[in-house]
């Protein structure tokens, strides 16, 4: 699933290619934009804004997209064939050299610049960004004390980026029970903080390494890991979906859907109640 560090990624690549760059054609393959061409304009830049893509042209517009669960961004050239399934292609940014196919993107829309607000503006501090501000998110997370900390760590009202990976991961080293709630939790910036450094870490690549171990398998403490052995104890890794009290939940889910909300943790390294019947279901 993408983070923000595989955004950030998709950002500088896109960027790379289509910067300076005068589209000679479009193709928004959403209802609401049909009809919308951007053919002639150029693009200014390709910013990443936690899971958010958004690309501004000289004509003051910005293409705004998101990944959701299975968004992507491929790159080709002019001659090239699609690798992808037609009918999942959402948007296509067309230069005289390079083309950009989005597939399987959850949001596609074009808005003015100037209004990027209304469609970031609810997002905290950027955990990649310029205006990331580790107190702002402590703060954030403060805020509501009652609330399970593998749920508010992914709102992205709190800070822009991290997804279940990182939630995962960070709950993992530091030794928290994903539904601890947040007043529990004494070194919130540690936590914060550590989402950041393991984010960095893969700012450029996207691989979501938080092992230190790149081979194939050895990413990842318990991510994806369901069943197998804990690394440290050997204790079965457990999965289960975190779903929070809808009144949070409600509010959250512009960039979070229900689904997305799997949990990877080890009941031994990382003692707690765990999930209970009120607010998850196990899978
Ligand atoms: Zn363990």
């Amino acid at each position: 699933m993408p983070e923000g560090d595989t955004v950030f990624v998709a950002a500088t690549r896109l960027a790379a290619a289509l910067a300076g760059e005068r589209l000679v054609e479009t193709d928004f393959r959403v209802p609401a934009f049909a009809t919308t061409d951007l053919a002639g304009q150029v693009v200014l830049e390709v910013a990443a804004r936690g899971k958010h893509l958004l690309f501004r042209t000289d004509h003051g517009l910005t293409v705004h997209t998101h990944f959701k669960m299975e968004g992507t961004w491929h790159l080709y050239r002019p001659s090239e064939r699609w690798r992808g399934q037609s009918h999942e292609v959402r948007a296509v940014l067309r230069t005289a050299n390079r083309v950009a196919v989005g597939f399987r993107l959850g949001i596609v829309e074009v808005l003015s610049t100037r209004g990027e607000p209304n469609v970031i503006g609810h997002l905290g501090p950027d955990v990649l960004g310029p205006d990331w501000d580790v107190d702002e998110v402590v703060r954030r997370l403060r805020s509501d004390p009652p609330r399970e900390i593998g749920g508010a760590l992914i709102d992205q009202r709190v800070m822009a980026g991290p997804g279940n990976v990182y939630k995962s991961e960070v709950c993992f080293l530091r030794g928290i029970d994903p539904w601890a709630p947040v007043g529990s939790i004494e070194d919130l910036e540690g936590m914060v903080t550590l989402v950041k450094r393991l984010m960095e870490a893969n700012r450029t690549t996207g691989m979501q390494v938080t092992t230190g171990d790149t081979r194939r398998g050895r990413e990842r403490w318990v991510y994806g890991r369901a069943g197998q052995g804990c690394r440290r104890c050997g204790t079965q890794v457990r999965r289960a979906m975190q779903v929070e009290d809808s009144s949070v939940a409600s509010t959250a889910s512009v960039d979070e859907g229900p689904n997305e909300r799997v949990t990877f943790w080890c009941p031994s390294c990382q003692p707690g109640m765990g999930p209970s019947v009120r607010t998850s279901r196990r899978t």
